[in-house]
């Protein structure tokens, strides 16, 4: 399953954090800032996998 971007309309890696390209994102914010996202994203998503497992850990 793909995903597209928000903005354009263009596809995205489906294993990508945002729902837009590069493009677009540094288009809107900057790319400065657009990186910034990027890496608060991924590493929210790190965290809520570490969490998912920890969770499923205690279940058992
Ligand atoms: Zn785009």
């Amino acid at each position: 399953m793909s995903k597209k971007c928000i903005y354009c309309g263009c596809e995205i890696d489906e294993s990508s954090v945002i729902d837009f390209c590069e493009k677009c994102g540094k288009g809107v914010w900057g790319e400065r800032m657009f990186n910034t996202i990027l890496k608060n994203m991924e590493e929210a998503r790190e965290r809520g996998d570490l969490y998912g497992e920890n969770f499923q850990g205690k279940i058992e």
